[in-house]
């Protein structure tokens, strides 16, 4: 950020929203850019969306914008949508929240033609910052300060600013992490002291503050100082914390060495849960109760699910083992495995097992990586015959074509024919000759590795012989052995 004085300081505003001030300034209404556009802008960062806050009333607003696109978005917070040029701007009528009785929304807003009141009452002071093109930077509350010293700071008194709406406690941390802010002490105390109140907010809020601030760098940090607020909202981390503290600080550094991917960081932060919720070995499903009753998106949760119960499964060198798993995952998953797997193996220590296994995991990853290269079959779809070969080959219409092909994809995968239409009629004929001597049904060829899946869906190799399709030698034992090794090393600590 540039140290120019407040005076100096120009902000680029985007055409459209240079615009909408100047239209709303012609009629009389005195309008700026404000909060989070004007703070990330002054950061050096892209905002992601510009608002614009006016004396106008959202009538007037209406009536301004009469020639433009015009959604009444939040009227009842003074908030009218125009598109300009393509671009959605938030425009909001200057206002002055009345009390608050129920810790989440004012019991009566009014709207005001003083901007400085505006601005006291947003939630932080690196928030409550306007722009105007001419008359610059409007900072009643020092947010210019703040935000050079890396600091969330209440506009005004915290108990009371936390007791109005008691979301600003994980507003608070939420600009933390994804700032890499501290927050300052008297805002800190303040959010500590009243965080049970955060039970009185909707899930969803909750939920929305909560995934921005899991993908922030400063997640580790931001959690780590304030960690009731997060227990507070997933009481079953408290637990973990209480009863195992060490595997606590484990998963935050775990989370903070991750990509910023929500999926992969949210499987991270529950994905030590197992531990507390004895009687219940499935990680994912606990995972995904968590979340559900945060009422997080259902395609969010469900992949989150799948990757916490996929977690312990070894991913190792071995082209026909990445094969299968690249098949039965998908490619997305199976790099989301790896790059979770890689936070919770990197350690400081350089030497040893965990820098063995890291090792393994990089050359597994280049592996797949080349293995896709080629384009592998990884699915029905990919083979090189369809249903109505085998149909024309003679093969009766009903489950017994899916069966075979299921078949002929699990040969494939495992390497033993070539995806080729002759060398796959040819071992599906096979197939059905032998099936029609033994009275067998056509089998999954991953059934074929004799075993049983364990509560991870890892294939547990048993000392019965194949069944005439892949061996369950060394590999699968290897397999077998890698995946209770990790799993043990996985509770001990970094
Ligand atoms: P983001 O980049 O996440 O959109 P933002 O600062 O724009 O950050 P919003 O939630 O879009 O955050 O809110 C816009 C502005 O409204 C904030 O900058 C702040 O000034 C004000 N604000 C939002 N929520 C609150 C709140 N709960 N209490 C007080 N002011 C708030
Ligand atoms: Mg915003």
């Amino acid at each position: 950020m540039k140290n120019n004085s407040a005076a100096d300081l120009t902000i680029a505003l985007p055409a459209p929203a240079m615009r909408a001030i100047a239209l709303l300034e012609r009629q009389g209404f005195s309008s700026c850019a404000v909060g989070g556009c004007v703070r990330d802008s002054l950061l050096g960062s892209e905002p992601g969306d510009w608002d614009i806050a006016t004396a106008a009333t959202p009538a007037q607003t209406m009536e301004c914008f009469v020639d433009y696109r015009r959604i009444a978005t939040g009227l009842r917070h003074g908030t009218v949508t125009v598109l300009l040029d393509g671009m959605p701007l938030e425009i909001t009528t200057y206002r002055v929240d009345g009390v608050y009785t129920d810790s989440r929304h004012p019991d009566s807003v009014h709207y005001t033609g003083s901007l400085e009141e505006d601005l006291a009452r947003r939630d932080f002071t690196i928030n409550a910052m306007a722009y105007h093109p001419a008359r610059g930077l409007a900072d009643y509350h020092n947010g210019l300060r703040d935000l050079r010293e890396g600091v969330v700071t209440c506009v005004g008194e915290p108990d009371r600013r936390f007791e109005e709406d008691a979301l600003r406690i994980l507003r608070a941390v939420r600009f933390a992490s994804c700032l890499n802010f501290s927050i300052a002490p008297p805002t800190r105390q303040s959010m500590l002291r009243l965080c049970g109140r955060l039970e009185r907010i909707a899930r969803e809020r909750i939920a929305a503050e909560l995934g921005r601030a899991v993908v922030g760098p400063g997640f580790g940090r931001a959690f780590g100082e304030n960690a009731p607020i997060l227990f507070q909202v997933i009481p079953a981390l408290g637990e973990l914390n209480r009863r195992y503290p060490a595997l606590w600080r484990q998963t935050l550094r775990q989370v903070d060495r991750a990509a910023p991917e929500l999926e992969l960081r949210l499987a991270l932060l529950l994905g030590n849960l197992g531990a507390v919720c004895a009687g219940n070995p499935e990680g994912g499903a606990f995972a995904g109760a968590v979340l559900r009753g945060l009422r997080f998106p259902g395609n969010l949760v469900t992949a989150v699910e799948k990757l916490v119960a996929l977690r312990d499964a070894a991913i190792y060198p071995q082209r026909r083992e990445l094969r299968r798993q690249l098949s039965d995952w998908g490619e997305r998953r199976f790099f989301q495995l790896v790059r979770l797997r890689r936070a919770r193996l990197e350690a400081p220590e350089v030497h040893g097992e965990r820098a063995r296994q890291r090792e393994e995991l990089d050359r597994a990853e280049s592996m797949a990586k080349a293995l896709l290269e080629e384009k592998p079959c990884l699915a029905l779809g990919d083979l090189a015959v369809k249903g109505g070969d085998l149909l024309a080959a003679g093969v009766p219409q009903g489950p017994q074509v899916g069966g075979l092909l299921q078949y002929l994809l699990g040969l494939v995968l495992a390497e033993q024919v070539e995806n080729r239409r002759d060398a796959l009629l040819e071992a599906a004929l096979e197939r059905r000759k032998k099936m029609e001597r033994t009275g067998d049904a056509p089998c999954n060829t991953n059934l074929l590795l004799k075993g049983r899946k364990d509560l991870r869906g890892i294939i547990v190799p048993d000392k019965a012989k194949d069944a005439g399709g892949l061996s369950p030698g060394k590999d699968d034992n290897a397999v077998w052995r890698n995946n209770t090794r990790k799993a043990f090393d996985d509770l001990m600590e970094d």
